[in-house]
């Protein structure tokens, strides 16, 4: 037997040895699937059934990716260029241009990012004198991503599929940014495979191009597919019809970036006679991590169905811990402990992952780990200071602390949009020059001056005149209120909620999770000292690293020790799942933590907090479901809060707290409000004043005040005066 083939169990080596014809291998986390992958090419290879690049091969992860390269280059004794192997994106990409003028484009075509695409749409819209209000351009590119990913070119859209968006000239539109792309020789990202599906559907010679090219086709994280990609393998597996496709349904996490789980079941339809190899032997992880995975997944309805078994000698292990804390600075402080320990008895970092559900929750890790010294990374993300939003609500913060800072001024002047374009900046810092000013300063020199003219000096004498009255609030309200404050009557957090990107809402907690991070510095300066210096440490190139990211991004991934922080309702499974109310999602968030669990080879340690800090208040959380989903057997408890029969409930000689809810978690640190103000109250807001309600919804109110007339502002900063 070939060398490669020693190390794996006999169905992994029908997988491999399987070369022609259909092959789908359907098995859980762990099993070796991707292993599978790389040693079927490496087969495919020595066997010399192809040659390198005869070989199409789609990878999750650059991990995968940069595997098959190694491998590839020791068999041929050397890199070799031109290997098909990356992403369904950037295979596409480079087909594209390939064939550029078959779909009226030039090989020199550009691809698009989200900004320059929603410019577009927007031009679109405007020249149809939509109503941006009623009709957000978001919400079109959405539908429009939607309608690519499945595969609908303009003027192919199913009745089951059309909107009632702008009174139903969506796919209109949709026709328009279509002919504009191609005007402007470019394309987005749902084109590359959209655009390429079409040619191999309607250009028999490009299809014969790749039926010949193309002898065997490999792919990884089959069940994240989505039918455009689809329709693109089978397309192009029509010929020879040798294409191995990897997955468990178990792992499906993008059913809301248009995955569709079917495509499994589609594959053996689609391919009649496709042989289906199963592999129930883990190599990653010890018995209790597994059982706890396989525990918790079978809460799930509708599985296809697997067995999983250790498949290692040593898979004997620790018991997987759930660690009850009080807080999160406890979590984030534990975690740094554990990982210090770690550390300093011999494990390497580069075996440590932190994966939480939302990247807000990155903060708390991030600032413990600078401060232990522990080098770390950010996988598939940046560091929280670094994110677009966090930089321009700390623009903010810092113009208020010190107006001459001319960068974070010149940053936030037009964020959000209030019509301070490229030019009106140009002739400000030319004011600033002639008067050797800061920008801010030159600014109210030339509205005191009139030296602004029309909308531009209302705009401006509004700004200037706001930060004025920020500045109070700060010194009399503190960082927090002043941060809050900042955001909303800015139009900043408006800003974002109006942005129906799938990003926007993580934009949001994002921004909370700021504030939460502010109320633990007693002044701003001390504040934006830190955060300077959080910034600053440089990001040494090599060395070993904690890596931190989301679920999503640890698909295919394994570390030796995996910690899962923030396990309370609310955080994961998230609130939009709790929210949808149906199984469907609360499904999909189970099959994440069930991705989780299963990356840990050795350790794997769930955490929650009883309490989280929600703007300037505490908000008791309950322990996530998921929780209580694992079987007692495999786990170790611990932490400063004890749980009682699967719920949790504080332990007395930490907080003497008063039970009032037996279920929950007690204890508020500081009161939230629990009673909504209601229309007609007399009230007093902190900023404005005496008033009365005239209008409430959610969390806002509409109040006459008495000396600055009618205003909407945030219940939470107004107290009843007469209840
Ligand atoms: P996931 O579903 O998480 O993507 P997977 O099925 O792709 O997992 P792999 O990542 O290929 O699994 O393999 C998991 C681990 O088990 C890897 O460290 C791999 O090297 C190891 N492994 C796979 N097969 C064997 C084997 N036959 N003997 C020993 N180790 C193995
Ligand atoms: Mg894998």
């Amino acid at each position: 037997m070939a060398s490669y083939l020693e190390g794996l169990n006999s169905a992994q080596r029908d997988a491999v040895e399987s070369t022609e014809g259909p092959v789908l291998v359907l098995a859980g986390a762990g099993t070796g699937k991707t292993r599978v992958l790389t040693t079927r090419f490496a087969h495919i290879l020595l066997s010399r059934r192809a040659f390198p690049n005869q070989i199409l091969t789609v990878t999750f992860t650059n991990k995968a990716a940069r595997e098959m390269r190694e491998r590839v280059a020791k068999i041929m004794g050397g890199p070799v260029e031109g290997l098909w192997l990356g992403t369904f994106h950037a295979l596409c990409a480079r087909m594209l241009r390939r064939w550029a003028e078959r779909v009226g484009l030039t090989s020199s075509f550009s691809i698009l990012d989200t900004d320059d695409q929603l410019r577009l749409l927007k031009q679109i819209m405007e020249a149809a004198r939509i109503d941006f209000k009623r009709w957000p351009p978001n919400a079109l590119m959405a539908q429009i991503q939607r309608w690519k990913d499945k595969g609908f070119m303009p003027g192919q859209i199913p009745v089951a599929e059309t909107t009632d968006f702008a009174n139903g000239r969506a796919e209109e539109f949709y026709a328009a940014y279509q002919t504009r792309l191609r005007q402007l020789n470019a394309v987005d990202f749902g084109d590359l495979l959209l655009l390429m599906v079409h040619l191999l559907k309607t250009d028999q010679e490009v299809l014969a191009y790749y039926h010949r090219t193309f002898r065997y086709i490999l792919v990884d994280e089959y069940q994240d597919t989505n039918l455009v990609q689809y329709y693109w393998l089978r397309l192009l597996a029509q010929g020879h019809k040798n294409i191995c496709c990897v997955g468990d349904d178990d792992q499906s996490i993008y059913s809301w970036r248009g995955a569709e789980i079917e495509n499994i079941l589609k594959f053996e339809q689609d391919f009649p006679g496709a042989k289906v190899v199963r592999l129930e032997a883990n190599y990653r992880s010890t018995q209790p991590i597994l059982a706890a995975a396989s525990h918790l997944i079978s809460h799930n309805e509708g599985r296809l169905g697997k067995t999983l078994h250790p498949g290692r000698n040593d898979a004997q292990g620790e018991k997987v811990e759930v660690i009850s804390l009080w807080d999160s600075e406890e979590e984030a402080r534990t975690v740094g402990g554990r990982i210090e320990s770690l550390w300093r008895s011999g494990h390497s970092l580069n075996e440590i992952a932190i994966l939480v559900r939302a990247g807000f929750q990155t903060r708390s890790f991030e600032e413990r780990l600078l401060t232990l010294g522990v080098p770390y990374r950010i996988i598939g993300g940046l560091r929280f200071y670094e994110r677009a939003e966090i930089r321009d609500a700390i623009a903010y913060l810092r113009v208020l602390e010190q107006p001459s800072d001319d960068l974070a001024f010149e940053r936030i002047v037009n964020t959000p949009k209030r019509g301070v374009g490229d030019a009106a900046i140009r002739n400000l810092h030319e004011a600033a020059r002639a008067y050797n000013m800061p920008l801010h300063d030159a600014a109210a020199k030339l509205v005191a001056e009139g030296g602004l003219r029309g909308k531009l000096a209302t705009t401006m004498r509004n700004l200037l005149e706001q930060f004025e009255d920020w500045r109070n609030i700060l010194a009399t309200q503190g960082p927090v209120v002043a941060l809050d404050i900042v955001l909303e009557e800015s139009g900043y957090i408006a800003m974002w909620k109006a942005d129906k990107s799938p990003e926007a809402p993580g934009r949001l907690e994002n921004l909370k999770e700021l504030s939460r991070a502010l109320a633990d510095f007693e002044t701003l300066q001390t504040f934006l000292e830190h955060v300077a210096l959080v910034t600053e440490v440089e990001a040494q190139e090599d060395g070993a690293k904690v890596s931190m990211m989301t679920l999503h991004g640890a698909k295919g991934l394994e570390f030796d020790t995996v910690f899962l922080p923030g396990w309370e309702e609310g955080v994961f499974p998230n609130q939009r799942a709790l929210d949808e109310g149906g199984n469907k999602s609360l499904e999909e968030e189970r099959r994440l933590a069930y991705v989780g669990i299963t990356r840990a080879k050795q350790r794997a340690i769930i955490l929650h907090a009883a309490n989280r800090r929600i703007y300037a208040n505490w908000q008791s959380s309950i322990p996530s479901r998921f929780i209580d989903e694992l079987p007692e057997e495999v786990i170790r408890h611990s932490g400063s809060v004890q749980p009682q029969g699967g719920r949790m409930a504080p332990a007395a000689t930490h907080f003497p707290v008063q039970a009032r809810r037996p279920d929950a978690w007690e204890v508020q640190a500081r009161p939230a409000r629990t009673q909504k103000i209601p229309v007609g109250a007399r009230v007093f807001h902190q900023k404005f004043g005496y008033g009365r309600v005239i209008a409430a919804d959610d969390d806002r109110l509409d109040i006459d005040f008495e000396t600055s007339g009618e205003k909407r502002v945030l219940d939470r900063f107004v107290e009843r005066q007469d209840g």
